[in-house]
This record gives C-alpha cells, structure tokens and sequence, in this order.
C-alpha cells in the first residue's frame, strides 16, 4: 500500500509516518529528511537548497522529483526490501510533484491507494513549531509542552545527545513555510479528493487518536 500524507508544516506528518513505519513496516519517504541528509553531507545540492529551506520556501521541483525517483527505483531494484508500501511524507507539494509522482508510480507498476489529509488550525501549528525538537540521530520527535527533551539531555529511543532543533523551525521562517503550503500544496487536497483518493483526518487530536483515525482510513 503506498500513501501521502498531505498537511501543513507542523500537522504530524512526521511522528505519524515514524508509527506507521514500526507498526507496518512501510518505508518512509520524507523530501526534507532527504534535503537536510544532503546539507549535512555537504553535497553540492545540500549547498544549494540550505538558504531556501532555511527561509522557509519550496526547493524546486526538479530537485525532490530528482530524490524521489532515485528512491523508488532503488527501493524497486532492492526488490525484497519493499516492505508494505511506501509513505509519502511531505511530497508531492506541488500540483507539478503530483503530476511527477504519479507518474512513476505508473512507471514502477504501482499505484497509489490513498492521501490523508491531517487537518490542524494555524495558531496550533505555530505553537507546536516554536516547541519542537528533533533527535538528530534517530528522528524521535520532541516538545517543550507536550514531550520536554529529557533531564539529562539524551534521546529516550536511542540515547544520543544530539537533539535539535530545526533551522526553520523559527516563527519567520514558519511564517513562509505555511505561505508556501496555501499557495502551493493546499490545491492538492482538491487535486486528490476529485481523484477520490482523499480522507482527512484531525490532526489536533492526541498522538494516538490520530494514529486510530489513520488506521481507520487505511482500513
Ligand atoms: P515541514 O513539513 O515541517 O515544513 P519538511 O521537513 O517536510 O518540513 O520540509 C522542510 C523544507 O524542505 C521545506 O520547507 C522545503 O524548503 C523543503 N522541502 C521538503 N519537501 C519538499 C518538496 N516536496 N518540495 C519542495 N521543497 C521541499
Ligand atoms: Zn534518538
């Protein structure tokens, strides 16, 4: 089964595709996982896109069409390394990346089976931005309210001490990134509902509640 989960910077995109991960044994595809992996790596490409993320606005399509594509078909040639299907996290993001993604999905054989949408307002996503924290080693998500980086400082899933927070997880920069998802990525939840591929799920209930509504759409 291969999903998108479609929604604002913030929505919980993230820690969803991370339970869907264990709990299915998906595999993730996230474009600013791979966007940030290429700045730390310092590739010629991580140069390029670190001053657009860091503002808080899309990289062009070429590129994270460019990363998905080798993705997919490495993850195809892998063959056995499939899993139950991929999760979409944070792509497509433009009408273009739609367009791309199914596309390749044709290409490969496969389909894609569903898009949910994770509905949260606007000033809950500035709050749980200004708050979050990020293990640098293993993704789990932190929360200054709702999940404080432990005492001692280390990571309660795989014990390193590099938890951070995100360049752009800044109110200026957040200020752009949803400027960004209403212009450029909120058609595609029309795009996708015509295609009658949507559900949509609340996003501001508790971690687990939207984990349930999820399960739920999946079926
Ligand atoms: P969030 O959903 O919290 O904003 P992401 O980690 O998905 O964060 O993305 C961080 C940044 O990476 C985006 O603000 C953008 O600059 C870039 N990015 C990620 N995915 C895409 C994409 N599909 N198209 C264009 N830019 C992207
Ligand atoms: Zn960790």
């Amino acid at each position: 089964m291969n999903i998108i989960l479609l929604g604002p910077p913030g929505a919980g995109k993230g820690t969803q595709a991370r339970k869907l991960v264990d709990e299915r044994n998906m595999v993730q595809l996230s474009t600013g996982d791979m966007l940030r992996a290429a700045r730390t790596s310092g590739t010629e490409m991580g140069k390029m896109v670190a001053a657009v993320m860091d503002r808080g606005d899309l990289v062009t399509d070429e590129i994270v069409i460019g990363l998905i594509r080798e993705q997919l078909v490495a993850a195809q040639s892998g063959g056995d390394i499939i899993g139950n299907g991929f999760i979409f996290d944070g792509f497509p993001r433009t009408l273009a990346q739609a367009d791309a993604l199914g596309a390749l999905l044709d290409e490969l054989g496969a389909g894609l089976d569903c898009v949910i949408e994770m509905q949260v307002d606007d000033d809950a996503l500035v709050d749980r931005i200004t708050a979050r924290a990020t293990c640098k080693d293993c993704g789990e998500v932190y929360n200054d309210n709702t999940k404080p980086i432990p005492a001692d400082g280390k990571c309660s899933n795989c014990g390193s001490s590099q938890i951070e927070r995100r360049a752009d997880d800044n109110e200026e920069s957040l200020r752009t990134r949803l400027m960004a998802y209403y212009k450029q990525t909120s058609p595609l939840v029309g795009y996708y509902y015509a295609k009658g591929d949507l559900k949509s799920v609340d996003g501001l209930a508790s971690m687990d509640e939207v984990a349930g509504s999820i399960a739920k759409a999946l079926g």
